[in-house]
């Protein structure tokens, strides 16, 4: 009954916004444009390897101090804003709160963001950074996969879930460094089935871009593993001093 009820709560009231449940007005769809004009869209100029937007005084597009100083085994990783305010928000909502009706408006974004820094037709696979069988039980869903899921079906790319195993969990990263986080995540991901990357360049996908520590570790396994070529794109990216 009560069921009932709300489906006939939900039919009778103007959709909501999936991000501050304000009503949404006419026109407006998913997310409202309050939340919308609240996201700042990551631009150039930043740096040409990890996507790390420059604080000031740069021109021009080139590698950051961290990635000249120690080497990234992704090519170029790519995120479309900063992970805070709404879009902060709207991504915990959909991860923690299983709002995963967010997934098209997260892709939609993605494939823009895709169509911008790369020639889609570069990629053979779209591959998610994988969740611990253990974290994967507790959420009950990869976020990262359901991003690769749409991302592959609005773009032909095909993605291939099953590559990357997560072999331990990570310890929260949230208070780590960089070094840290990297020390904290090596020997954490391994292969299986190899013989399928050889060659291949590779479309590495996840919901948030931290340190880098994670999708790192991964394209590292993933080029030892035969595959050409890695790339990143996340969906935000975590700034300091931004
Ligand atoms: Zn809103
Ligand atoms: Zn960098």
């Amino acid at each position: 009954m009560r069921f009932i009820i709300e489906r006939l709560f939900q039919f009778l009231l103007p959709p909501q916004c999936h991000c501050c449940e304000k009503f949404l007005d006419e026109g407006e769809q998913g997310i409202c444009s309050d939340c919308l004009s609240e996201i700042r869209w990551i631009e150039p100029p930043f740096c040409s390897v990890c996507g790390t937007p420059f604080i000031s005084g740069e021109v021009r597009s080139h590698p950051c101090g961290s990635c000249l100083t120690k080497r990234k085994y992704f090519t170029m990783a790519r995120a479309l804003g900063a992970y805070e305010g709404s879009l902060k928000e709207a991504i915990h909502r959909w991860k923690y709160q299983g709002k995963t009706t967010l997934t098209p408006f997260f892709v939609k974004w993605m494939v823009e963001g895709l169509y911008r820094y790369w020639d889609p037709n570069l990629f053979d696979l779209l591959v998610p950074v994988p969740l611990h069988i253990q974290r994967l039980r507790e959420r009950g869903f990869n976020q990262a996969l359901l991003l690769v899921k749409e991302l592959s079906h609005r773009t032909g790319i095909p993605y291939q879930k099953r590559v990357l195993q997560k072999v331990r969990p990570t310890i929260p990263q949230v208070n780590l460094s960089g070094v840290e986080r990297a020390k904290g995540v090596r020997g954490s991901f391994h292969m299986i089935g190899k013989e399928e990357l050889e060659g291949k360049s590779i479309l590495l996908v996840d919901d948030v871009y931290t340190t880098g520590a994670t999708v790192n570790e991964c394209s590292k396994v993933l080029l030892a593993g035969g595959a050409e070529r890695v790339d990143v794109l996340t969906l935000a990216h975590a700034l300091k001093n931004y």
